[in-house]
């Protein structure tokens, strides 16, 4: 007898309906999956035969062939084992309900528990969008999975459980949402007030926020760059609901979700390693992962040391910087993450450090310098919007009584400057000025021809390629909102041409 069952595959940040038909035929013993599957789920016979034997019921020697459609894309990990088990069940008869009523995902361990997926939240809004109304998840994932309350959530512990849960035995899950929507300031962030002095980085800092412009902090060694970094999550916006659906699907899919945790509603702060490879910044591998530019979706992506990122890792940055999404290709397809970061990086200027230094001398030879620099500027420095010297502060300055300002009244103007950028864009336009397109530019941040003519002088003095004229722009727009101003004057302008000022220094 054919039976059939429905469970979730994933592909890229997707997750897509898997048909899962088991059929006995003729013939000696067997069990054979067909349909793509990887070695995660050929093994799977053995989990499946002995989760089914520990929960009470028995594995016939039958003939079983197991079809996953559609056949067209490579299936991986451990999803189907329930779908597969619960079939072969109905197959021999051993359970009297339908077991395609209800869609499931999960991995089944010998003794018959169910283990937890990745991708849950994918899988319920796949669900959604194809008319469904149910879904077993394992429970670790139900709050995951909750996130679409469109789905009733059925979270299983063992296979018994799904038994259960087809019976009519186990209800509808309902989550706690009491605390989903107002978590403060994440603690584990440094505060704005501890870092002393800086008051035009912090400016700098706060305009890159608003307007989810890329940030290069550049100057000697502890000086605090990776400091005022880390301040950063601290006076973003919390996610809108779209987004924080999305940035939890990604970290789902990456494995990096904890499981029993909601939806993510701050934005990720991500730190690789200049060690990293670009496989693990981007994404890649045999079967396409999410990178670190993934994970950063919606949120901050930092690279502290950014000189020393390999050459190939940071070219690898140049598309997704372009595009806000990845394609990576590999042998099991293609497929595109989506990569809309906000680029912080930190560096030092030359090799020993202190370049623009007013104590200590720099030791670098003039070819020293030209040969550091060369790796970042050009195409790289171009996708800064924002480049900001960040100086060693002085003795007097950090035993100074001035208290500094608090993370969140930072916070309350990037939020401020934030709305006033939705309210302008409209329901399907950018959030933020960084993604306008060309045309937004030219109709939002227009400037007489007086400034025009005086943007276009300044910037071939600083030896700027024109791709810079509409960065410059884009940050005017954002000091603008966060002077509450219409229009974008002159003044928004020079400071934000001041925020360009590396390549002058370099003669590149
Ligand atoms: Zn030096």
């Amino acid at each position: 007898m054919l039976s059939k069952t429905y469970s979730l595959g994933i592909v890229g940040v997707d997750a897509i309906v898997v048909e899962v038909e088991v059929d006995l035929m003729k013939g000696l013993p067997g069990f054979s999956i067909i349909g793509l599957p990887d070695s995660v789920i050929k093994e799977s016979k053995d989990r499946i035969r002995s989760a089914i034997e520990n929960s009470g019921f028995e594995f016939p020697p039958r003939n079983f062939i197991v079809n996953l459609a559609p056949a067209g894309f490579k299936k991986q990990g451990a999803n189907f084992d329930l779908s597969i088990a619960l079939a072969i069940l109905h197959s021999t008869n051993q359970t009297e309900f339908n077991p395609a009523a209800i869609p499931m995902a999960g991995e089944l361990s010998l003794t018959g528990e169910v283990r937890p997926v990745r991708g849950a939240i994918a899988m319920a809004i796949t669900l959604y969008r194809n008319g469904f109304k149910k879904l077993i998840v394992p429970y670790e994932n139900r709050n995951e999975a909750c996130a679409v309350s469109e789905i009733e959530i059925y979270p299983v512990k063992t296979l018994e459980d799904v038994i259960a849960v087809f019976e009519g035995r186990i209800p509808v899950y309902t989550p706690d949402r009491s605390s989903d929507w107002d978590d403060p300031v994440p603690d584990n962030y440094p505060d704005f007030s501890e870092v002393c002095g800086q008051e035009s980085v912090k400016r700098a800092v706060e305009i890159a926020a608003a307007g989810h412009h890329n940030l290069l902090m550049y100057g000697p060694p502890g000086a605090g760059k990776s400091m005022i970094a880390k301040c950063i999550p601290g006076i973003l916006p919390r996610l809108s609901r779209d987004k924080s659906i999305e940035t939890t699907m990604v970290h789902s899919i990456g494995g990096k979700l904890n499981y029993g945790d909601g939806l993510i509603s701050l934005p990720p702060f991500r730190t690789p390693h200049h060690t990293a490879s670009d496989i693990a910044l981007v994404g890649g591998g045999k079967i396409p992962g999410v990178g670190e530019i993934t994970l950063a979706h919606n949120g901050v992506l930092f690279m502290d040391e950014f000189i020393e990122f390999k050459n190939n890792v940071l070219q690898a940055l140049r598309q997704p910087l372009e595009d806000n999404f990845i394609t990576v290709s590999r042998a099991a397809g293609t497929v595109s993450f989506p990569a809309d970061f906000m680029l912080v990086a930190s560096s030092n200027p030359c090799q020993c450090g202190f370049l623009f230094d007013e104590d200590v001398e720099c030791k670098c030879t003039p070819m020293q310098i030209k040969k550091y620099f060369s790796k970042i500027a050009g195409p790289i420095l171009d996708r800064f919007d924002i480049e900001v010297y960040v100086p060693r502060v002085a003795y007097r300055q950090l035993m100074g009584k001035i208290e500094s300002e608090k993370s969140l009244h930072i916070k309350r103007r990037v939020e401020k400057a934030r709305e006033i950028q939705l309210s302008r864009f409209g329901e399907n336009g950018p959030e933020v000025n960084s993604r306008m397109s060309s045309a937004m530019v030219k109709k939002y941040c227009y400037v007489d021809e007086h400034d025009s003519s005086f943007l276009s002088n300044a910037m071939k003095r600083m030896n700027l390629s024109p791709r810079s004229f509409f960065r410059i722009l884009k940050v005017s727009r954002t000091i603008a909102d966060i002077e509450g101003e219409r229009e974008v004057q002159k003044s928004h302008i020079l400071e934000a041409l001041s925020y360009k000022s590396l390549n002058r220094y370099y003669d590149v």
